[in-house]
């Protein structure tokens, strides 16, 4: 990314919107923008690698409620919320640490839902798990204060290996739901 050029372009936005951005509060925001950027759309330039496991089986693993921020494609506005990833290991298992990197490295882009959800479960895939599932429990910035102003919250979901099986698919988004609602209450 060349900063100097978004801060340059992001100046030149501020004068179309109709601001004067030489004003005092507005002076540092095409720089402050140009960083911003750099740290949200880190994702582009991420070399995170699911590479390192432990020895270890279990019939699944469930990482739940990771956190994640991006940024809708369409509009350029936040979607943010909550991803659930379950796998059935082949012999050795991811660390939590590397599925949170895995999550920052495909949220932090121009994204929409459900591509996100599919990086995810690709990228878990091609490490030769048995199965994948990705959960996504998400609100977005660009149906709440534009267009239909709606709080709906969008749930996507990708299914590779035993899990495009339907009774596995069942019993899985059963488990990774009734102990996150176990939690709530
Ligand atoms: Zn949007």
């Amino acid at each position: 990314m060349d900063k100097e050029r978004v801060k340059k372009l992001v100046r030149e936005l501020i004068i179309e919107i109709g601001e004067d951005p030489t004003r005092e509060g507005l002076k540092d925001t095409p720089e402050r923008i140009a960083n911003m950027y750099q740290e949200i759309f880190g994702g582009y330039e991420s070399d995170s690698e699911l590479s390192v496991q432990f020895s270890e089986d279990s019939d699944v693993v469930i990482a739940r409620d990771i956190q994640f921020y991006s940024m809708c494609e369409h509009h350029m506005l936040p979607f943010f919320g909550k991803i659930h990833i379950a796998y059935s290991p082949n012999g050795r298992v991811f660390g939590i640490s590397k599925l949170v990197r895995l999550v920052e490295k495909y949220s932090k882009r121009l994204q929409i839902q459900e591509r996100l959800t599919k990086n995810i479960a690709d990228e878990l895939f091609a490490q030769g798990v048995k199965g994948v599932v990705v959960l996504a429990d998400a609100e977005h910035l660009c149906m709440k204060m534009r267009g239909v102003r709606n709080d709906a919250t969008l749930t996507s979901s990708a299914y590779r290996g035993i899990y495009e099986n339907r009774e596995e698919k069942d019993g899985i988004i059963t488990m990774i739901r009734r102990r996150a609602s176990v939690e709530s209450h």
